[in-house]
């Protein structure tokens, strides 16, 4: 049994779940009760602070995943992922590779906002992560996209900086994975187009040869 397997066996049994359902729903179906099942979470201080609950979105049988840090301000507003500024530049970046929401799944390692956007805690990451890692096992995507210092150095478990990551294609839960900037930082310091623009393509020649 691998160890995300039995971390979201353990995580389930904490939430007091006595019973597996998976097999008698659709992925879509699954994803939606987990979230809703989920939702009052307060597993980690995050919970007590939180507005909305950040799930996830996207096509339940994507071939590819992207994975942020945390909802910020907008997302937190809303309970949808990757939504105002920096959700509008990543349409554009998806959209630039031939790829829309439609195609591609997409959540945060943190499912709740870290006041002021702070980076979170490693207590905090702790705590959510067995929620991303029971979503990689529904999904079962054969790409990965980590968007971002925080959730590429989470995932990986580095300490490497985030251009070190992205020289690399990675293995997260034996997934190639790709290493990005988050298009929050990418409003911030408009001269990482490029780099991200490379990044992109790479992970589009990738996708195309699935
Ligand atoms: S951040 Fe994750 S672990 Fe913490 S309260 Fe929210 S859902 Fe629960």
């Amino acid at each position: 049994m691998s160890r995300a397997l039995l971390q979201h066996l353990e995580l389930l049994r904490n939430l007091g779940v006595k019973e597996l359902y998976r097999g008698s729903s659709s992925q879509a179906d699954l994803l939606q009760s987990l979230s809703q099942r989920y939702s009052s979470c307060q597993n980690c201080p995050l919970g007590a602070t939180r507005k909305n609950f950040v799930y996830g979105e996207g096509n339940p049988n994507a071939r590819a995943m992207l994975i942020g840090e945390a909802p910020g301000a907008e997302e937190d507003r809303t309970g949808h992922p990757f939504v105002g500024e920096a959700g509008k530049l990543l349409d554009k970046m998806l959209a630039a590779i031939d790829l829309s929401r439609q195609d591609i799944y997409i959540c945060n390692i943190l499912k709740c906002r870290p006041p002021n956007n702070r980076d979170p805690e490693s207590a905090e990451r702790e705590a959510c992560l067995p929620y991303l890692l029971e979503q990689i096992d529904i999904i079962q995507p054969q790409l990965i996209l980590m968007l971002g210092r925080v959730a590429a150095q989470t995932l990986l478990e580095s300490r490497l900086t985030l251009e070190k990551l992205r020289q690399s294609v990675h293995s997260f839960q034996g997934i190639p994975s790709y290493v990005t900037y988050h298009p929050a930082a990418l409003l911030r310091n408009p001269h990482w187009k490029r780099p991200a623009w490379s990044d992109l393509q790479k992970f589009r020649d990738h996708y195309l040869s699935l």
